[in-house]
């Protein structure tokens, strides 16, 4: 792909969605960095549903700890591997008490020293909580990311790095929600909506879905013998 093609892919990503976000509930560092350890192969919908409940109550390192294990995991059982997402999370708040004065680090270091998270989970809370312009490369971008032809890779790192180089400045900071929300709805696994994509002429993807057919009867009524 062409630098000028992917400043036009861009611009009608941007231009369809001029304010990306994410799709999790939060309202703080805090709360931002915690929904994103407990997305970990769990769906935003059911860590929204669980930190509705949960956030009223624990705003804060200090009062997520005072739940302790008991008074957390009930808020957050319905979602995967919550046993130990919940070790996890009380972890990090006692961390985030011990070295950061119960604040968010804005390092990329000090946040893959915290339990639970990596390298995925620092880039999205140092993008969406703190503007910076990093990508975090998920199933869904590492999909389009390789079909369109932006920024093949082997693999979430090659990927990542590539897209650092390949996305055109301007659109940085907002390019990974841009391509999350793409791969989401659009450029889905199992059946992307090629035929309705925005972008469709600028990807290299080979195995493009096509239109489906009309129905039989449309058809039948086209081809067919005209009325009288
Ligand atoms: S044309 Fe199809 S494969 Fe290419 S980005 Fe759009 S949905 Fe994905």
């Amino acid at each position: 792909m062409t630098p000028a093609q992917r400043t036009t892919l861009f611009e009608r990503l941007r231009a369809a969605n001029p304010a990306p976000t994410t799709e999790l509930e939060y309202q703080t560092p805090f709360e931002l960095l915690i929904a994103v350890i407990l997305s970990a192969q769990a769906t935003d919908r059911s860590v929204n549903a669980a930190t509705r409940q949960l956030f009223p109550v624990a705003r804060t390192p200090a009062q997520m700890l005072a739940l302790g294990t008991s008074g957390l995991e009930p808020h957050i059982q319905h979602i995967g591997l919550y046993r130990t997402k919940a070790k996890n999370v009380l972890a990090t708040c006692a961390l985030l008490i011990e070295r950061h004065g119960g604040e968010v680090p804005r390092s990329r270091e000090a946040l893959e020293a915290l339990p639970g998270v990596g390298r995925k989970t620092a880039n999205v809370v140092l993008n969406t909580a703190f503007g910076e312009p990093t990508i975090a490369v998920d199933t869904h971008i590492f999909r389009v990311a390789n079909r369109t032809g932006l920024a093949p890779g082997k693999d979430v790192r090659q990927v990542e790095d590539r897209l650092l180089k390949a996305v055109p400045e301007p659109f940085r900071k907002d390019a990974h929600h841009w391509l999350i929300l793409h791969g989401r709805y659009v450029c889905k696994a199992r059946n992307p909506a090629c035929p309705d994509c925005l972008i469709r002429d600028l990807c290299g993807f080979r195995r493009k879905t096509a239109a489906a057919p009309p129905p039989a009867k449309a058809r039948r009524g086209r081809s067919g013998p005209r009325a009288l």
